[in-house]
């Protein structure tokens, strides 16, 4: 499977903003975006695209980038999207927060989406009981996923049943002692905190 392999924080530096693709870094003061605050390259400090074209390709890198798909994939969302019921930004992102990869970072097995897609990929992932290790997998209202048995041995899980666990969406459940996850619906876009103006991508699509 295709994936980005150049240097991860230079997608924030590029977007001037912390896409939080690196776990506990992101929360630290070594955090690049923190401390440079330019863009990557040697023109990083210079001028910057600021027309209509310029704001829409930012936007879509932005939410390709924090959900680490690249082009061909992110475009089959928006056509998926656009074929649904509803506003096609806001389905677009509920189909982004529904990957499997997502979900799982989401509920904090993974420290960064990239992470998660590893357990998924490792086969450490359950859902309803079966192997999934297809980081794009959707998932649907009523879906558990939980850790594969020996995983759930592993430090990292031991210390998360007993210590406090992160805070999940709405549209998520999350038992810590368990170290189960239950889809309780699809995300509304207010449950979804990303700050990406997401008509902007549809508006480039459209063209
Ligand atoms: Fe982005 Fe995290 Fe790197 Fe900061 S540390 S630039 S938030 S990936």
């Amino acid at each position: 499977m295709a994936r980005y392999t150049d240097a991860v924080c230079r997608q924030c530096r590029r977007e001037n903003q912390k896409l939080f693709l690196k776990g506990d870094r992101c929360y630290s003061e070594k955090c690049p975006v923190t401390k440079r605050g330019t863009a990557p390259g040697q023109h990083g400090s210079g001028r910057k695209k600021t027309g209509e074209y310029g704001l829409q390709l930012r936007e879509k890198q932005k939410a390709k980038r924090t959900y680490g798909v690249l082009e061909k994939q992110f475009r089959h969302y928006f056509e998926l999207a656009e074929r649904e019921k509803g506003v096609t930004g806001e389905n677009m992102l509920a189909l982004l927060e529904r990957r499997l990869d997502n979900v799982v970072y989401r509920v904090g097995f993974g420290a960064s989406r990239a992470q998660s897609r590893q357990l998924v990929n490792h086969g450490h992932i359950r859902v309803n009981g079966k192997r999934v290790d297809i980081a794009s997998f959707i998932v649907k209202p009523g879906d558990v996923i939980t850790l594969r048995e020996k995983t759930q041995e592993m430090d990292v899980f031991k210390a998360m049943r007993e210590g406090s666990s992160k805070l999940v969406p709405a549209w998520l459940s999350f038992d810590a002692a368990n170290l189960t996850a239950t889809v309780v619906s699809i995300p509304k876009r207010e449950e979804i905190d990303l700050a990406i103006a997401e008509h902007l991508i549809v508006e480039l699509y459209s063209k």
